[in-house]
């Protein structure tokens, strides 16, 4: 038999070496790219878990990128739920985080039970929220579909447990605590930083956590935003919490007892009467959120919120008092940017509510009148003339 030529053989193993190379490179480009549109479509690292990098993903199914629709399996280590959806705890390991449930580890009580802080065996801080109720398919599935939501701005949900009669989520764990602690919580330590910028900031964040979920597909409308709902990390990085989980608590409640309803002053008041809520009514919780910021009260404190007063006239009445702003902020910061401010809040609280910008909207109104902010009293310095009092405000 005759010897193929060194030519053929050559070129035999080019033309492997060459399909191999081609075959590394598509494996190497689907799984970047599904990893890339499913985790990452903006500067700040989100992820909207409807986008279109699913559903290349999902035609790419000889390369597993995608989280599997099942969870059941997915007890994975430190960061698997980032790869794989939510975690599935233990509630022998969430007993052992938290002390046997212990009160030293009780951070606070919300609608979804009482909140614990959790030191996992890997060294990972969480808060874990535990609420009494049977298992339910609602759970995994709005947590699967809420732990595929990254974004700076966003308080990210790690897991769930569901054993022993108990419902339990668990979250990233924010340390500072949320805004109401630092702005009007009488137990905690006055806060030095909370200043005017640093205010500015906070509604920053939270604006653009809250336009996050208003710009997903289908948007997810948080019904719940209020202040206690912006939590705060070490840096003081603004962070929305408890996205998806009013409309997980409605599913559950469904088929249990409802919750007791106290007076909401972040309730739009429209969407209260119709019950029916939208991105707007979300706008509306923001300005009393913003309202609380610039006040420095609870909006509890605020005269006209739940009453029959109008708001226009109630300002017209703080203002003539000149107490709106919150007086610890005297001297930090400039009259533009406080009116700015103001100006804005009540264009969120105003009705009918399409009259109100959409969060898109106030984020950018807000980044200008932080860049304003910052190019003011850096050029003339902090304490100058054009830092002004609440006084001298609106005349
Ligand atoms: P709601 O349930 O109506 O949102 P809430 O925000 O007051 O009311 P929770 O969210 O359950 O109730 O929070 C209860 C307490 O636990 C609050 O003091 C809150 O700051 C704290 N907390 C909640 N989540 C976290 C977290 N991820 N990191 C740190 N503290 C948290």
């Amino acid at each position: 038999m005759p010897k193929p030529s060194a030519a053929i053989v050559g070129g035999g193993a080019a033309g492997a070496l060459a399909l191999l190379v081609v075959v590394i490179a598509f494996v190497w480009f689907c799984r970047n790219h599904c990893k890339s549109f499913s985790n990452k479509n903006s500067e700040t690292g989100s992820s909207d878990p409807s986008a279109i990098g699913k559903t290349l993903c999902l035609l790419i199914t000889l390369i597993p990128c995608s989280p599997p629709l099942s969870v059941e399996w997915n007890r994975g280590g430190p960061g698997s739920e980032a790869r794989h959806g939510p975690r599935l705890f233990t509630l022998e390991e969430l007993d052992q985080a938290t002390k046997h449930f212990d009160e030293s580890s009780l951070l606070g009580y919300g609608s979804f039970g009482l909140v614990y802080k959790g030191l996992l065996r890997d060294g990972t801080v969480v808060a874990i929220k535990r609420r009494s109720g049977a298992p339910r398919q609602d759970v995994v599935s709005q947590v699967t579909y809420l732990s595929e939501i990254h974004h700076r701005h966003l308080v990210r949900i790690l897991g769930y447990c569901q054993e022993s009669g108990f419902q339990v989520l668990v979250y990233e764990y924010l340390p500072s605590g949320s805004v109401c602690n630092h702005l009007y919580d009488t137990r905690s330590e006055p806060s030095t930083k909370f200043e005017f910028k640093q205010r500015l900031s906070i509604a920053l964040g939270a604006a653009k956590g809250l336009s996050h979920l208003h710009g997903l597909k289908p948007p997810i409308v948080h019904k719940n935003f209020k202040t206690a709902n912006v939590l705060v990390d070490e840096n003081f990085t603004a962070k929305v919490a408890d996205a998806g989980i009013s409309k997980l608590l409605e599913k559950i409640e469904e088929a249990g007892p409802s919750r007791t309803s106290s007076v909401n002053f972040f309730e739009d008041p429209e969407a209260g009467s119709s019950g029916v809520t939208s991105e707007m009514s979300d706008v509306y919780s923001f300005g009393v959120f913003a309202l609380e910021l610039l006040t420095g009260q609870e909006a509890l404190h605020i005269g006209f919120l739940g009453s029959n007063e109008s708001l226009f006239q109630w300002v017209e009445s703080w203002l003539s008092s000149n107490n709106l702003a919150d007086r610890r902020l005297a001297g930090s910061f400039t009259a533009e940017g406080m009116r700015d401010l103001i100006r804005l809040t009540l264009q969120c609280m105003s009705f009918p509510a399409k009259r109100r910008p959409k969060m898109e909207m106030v984020v950018m109104e807000l980044e200008r009148i932080q860049e304003k902010e910052m190019s003011m009293t850096t050029v003339m310095g902090e304490g100058t003339d054009t830092i002004t009092l609440g006084s001298v405000l609106f005349t």
